[in-house]
């Protein structure tokens, strides 16, 4: 947020937030909005976004998060009863290595439906390993340290 409590007006959420970008709009409330994704990866991918501006998970706030979520998972429940989705993957992007490219804090909630072609899940074995104990326990230091 700016200096009065507006929206910055560099950014295309906020601006949507304000009426000056058109948006589909499939849920809004005084602290949460949700929309459709103007280039879909999967028909009905929607996004949910908090109408306060934050950057990403860092600064995102405590309520707004849970609020996100809680969206997410009614709009998930909407895409499984109306527009046949046979599963959900709720993904998030945190800066430019993770492909974030609009710097308002948002989850993407995909459908999912047999056979839609994308394989992520072959794609994550094939790129990952099985870790020893020992590497675990090591990172896991390595996270915690103070
Ligand atoms: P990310 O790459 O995680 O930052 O995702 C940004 C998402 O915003 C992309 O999926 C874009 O297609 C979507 N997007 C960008 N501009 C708009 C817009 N004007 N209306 C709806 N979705 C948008
Ligand atoms: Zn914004």
């Amino acid at each position: 947020m700016n200096d009065l409590g507006g929206h910055p007006d560099n950014c295309i959420f906020c601006r949507i937030l304000d009426g000056k970008e058109e948006a589909t709009f499939l849920y809004r409330n005084s602290r949460v909005s949700a929309f459709l994704d103007i280039h879909p990866l999967f028909e009905g991918h929607t996004l949910v976004i908090p109408n306060d501006h934050y950057v990403d998970i860092s600064d995102v706030s405590e309520e707004s998060l849970g609020e996100v979520m809680k969206v997410a998972q009614e709009v998930s429940n909407l895409m499984r009863k109306n527009l046949g989705a046979e599963g959900i993957n709720i993904m998030h992007a945190t800066g430019r290595p993770a492909g974030q490219t609009i710097y308002h804090f948002h989850v993407h909630v995909l459908p999912r439906r047999t056979g839609d072609d994308v394989e992520f899940q072959s794609w994550w074995f094939s790129r990952s390993h099985k870790a020893s104990r020992e590497e675990l326990e090591n990172l896991a230091g390595k996270l915690l340290r103070k």
